[in-house]
């Protein structure tokens, strides 16, 4: 269970056990919400500071405007409420869940003016696939099938949504593996239940691009743009779940799991069975910029 001192709710710190919703609340009857994930790290030299602050929460307005909702709040104003939660919690390192969702008033699902309540909350964070990104996880092909275009609107992060990456997620536990791989309506790769994916073929980095049934990751443009600083070319295309197979690498990018590597598909060894070394550079320039020491761009970091 979640445990925390306190929360912002529509406006304000409230104590974190007072922040309720209704039972008759529209998103929680059809998922009509949106919602970010969000890290704040601990970096070497002892600051605090949240990755990507403004890019996750430009994320989280553009969501909402998918769903035809106004978030009452300005995104400089959410802004400010991750950072206010975090300082109020004592939190150094966390996970932050920004959230605005259709609340109670009417459940016809014409309903236009139901009020959007809005929160921030955040926890500390324990590693996804118990810590096991950088020996390597193992995925298989799910049997759900990312959304067509126009059904699943990919780009944005929709609480109903989610009930798809939870059953392709289960499914796979089911299986005996740590993660699902999605694939599109057209039989290409798209993404894991809750990250993108990166194969190397031949020494480059290939992922699906973004006209693909994918979540634009905040990790998976951190990853292209690290990658082509070092060199490293990068193709976004389309790829085949058999070529897959013949990967000499692959791996997850997200919030959560930063990137993890694949070590087995469909009970296939990928490369060499482990990490290998494009994944393991990309790890450690990853680390170094979340965590430091390096310094990347300012708009990337956001102090504490
Ligand atoms: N795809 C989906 C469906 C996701 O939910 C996430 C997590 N937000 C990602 C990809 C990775 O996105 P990010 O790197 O911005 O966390």
């Amino acid at each position: 269970m979640i445990t925390a001192k306190s929360a912002w709710m529509d406006g304000g710190l409230v104590a974190f056990d007072k922040c309720n919703l209704h039972i008759s609340a529209f998103g929680l009857h059809y998922g009509l919400g949106v919602f970010e994930g969000i890290r704040c790290y601990q970096r070497t030299d002892g600051t605090s500071a949240v990755f990507r602050l403004q890019d996750h929460i430009r994320r989280l307005f553009q969501s909402a405007a998918t769903c035809g909702m106004q978030i009452p709040y300005t995104p400089a104003q959410i802004e400010q409420a991750c950072l206010e939660v975090l300082r109020d919690n004592g939190l150094t390192e966390g996970y932050l869940r920004p959230l605005a969702i259709t609340g109670a008033e009417s459940l016809g699902l014409g309903a236009l003016n139901n009020p959007i309540v809005t929160a921030v909350f955040a926890w500390p964070w324990q590693p996804p696939l118990g810590g096991a990104q950088h020996a390597g996880v193992k995925a298989q092909i799910s049997s759900f099938v990312r959304g067509h275009a126009n059904s699943s609107m990919m780009k944005a992060k929709i609480t109903g949504q989610y009930a798809q990456s939870v059953l392709a997620k289960r499914e796979a536990l089911r299986l005996g593996v740590d993660e699902a791989i999605l694939l599109d309506t057209q039989g290409y790769v798209a993404e894991g239940s809750a990250q993108n994916i990166f194969a190397v073929f031949g020494g480059q980095l290939f992922t699906p691009p973004t006209h693909a049934p994918i979540l634009p990751g905040l990790t998976r443009d951190a990853v292209i743009t690290l990658a082509k600083q070092h060199g490293i070319a990068v193709v976004e295309s389309s790829f085949t779940r058999d070529s897959l197979y013949h990967a000499e690498e692959v791996f997850f990018t997200g919030t959560a799991v930063e990137i993890a590597a694949v070590r087995e598909i469909d009970g296939r060894p990928v490369g060499a069975g482990g990490p290998g070394p494009v994944t393991r550079q990309l790890q450690a320039l990853f680390s170094e910029v979340v965590r430091g020491p390096a310094m990347p761009a300012p708009h990337w970091i956001t102090g504490v």
